[in-house]
């Protein structure tokens, strides 16, 4: 019985045994046991102390130099892009309903980020409504993400090929 009320105890045994009930205590003491179960709760505490990480080869710095290298180069699909693209996307080239909510959404957060080609409509009549020049706007911002979510792709193999050198 009072076994068992050690056991629930041992964490305490050994952070703060103050906090552990004194005939707990002198029971550990005396039952092999416990004092056994004690002893190895103590023994993998040490162990985790003494545990490091392993060293990285010395290869690791320049392989992660070059990594960090050509995501630098392939900047032009950036997270932000690719995960814009893989949301509303995925592999469905269709805008799914929630998607267009989304992606107007997206269009008022990511503010100018695609203005340059939202404005580039020449001689867009004055009097098209507000709501069709969004649509426009949508229609052209699905385009370019389906251009990114291409980029994706490729870019996606590439780090597949480039992590089995790794
Ligand atoms: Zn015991």
């Amino acid at each position: 019985m009072i076994c068992r009320k050690v056991k629930a105890n041992l964490e305490n045994l050994l952070f703060d045994p103050e906090s552990v009930p004194a005939d707990v205590r002198s029971h550990v003491k005396e039952c092999t046991a416990c004092s056994q179960e004690l002893a190895s709760l103590e023994a993998t505490m040490s162990l985790m102390d003494e545990w490091a990480a392993p060293e990285p080869t010395p290869y690791f710095d320049s392989k992660l130099a070059v990594r960090l290298r050509e995501e630098q180069r392939s900047e032009p699909a950036g997270l932000l892009e690719r995960m814009r693209a893989r949301v509303l996307f995925g592999s469905n080239v269709h805008l799914r309903p929630i998607a267009v909510g989304a992606l107007a959404l997206l269009i008022i957060i990511g503010g100018g980020t695609y203005a340059g080609l939202m404005t580039s409509h020449p001689a867009t009549p004055v009097k098209t409504s507000a709501t069709i020049e969004d649509l426009k706007s949508l229609d052209d911002n699905a385009q370019v993400f389906q251009q990114l979510n291409a980029l994706d792709q490729n870019a996606q193999d590439d780090s597949d090929n480039s992590s089995n050198d790794l």
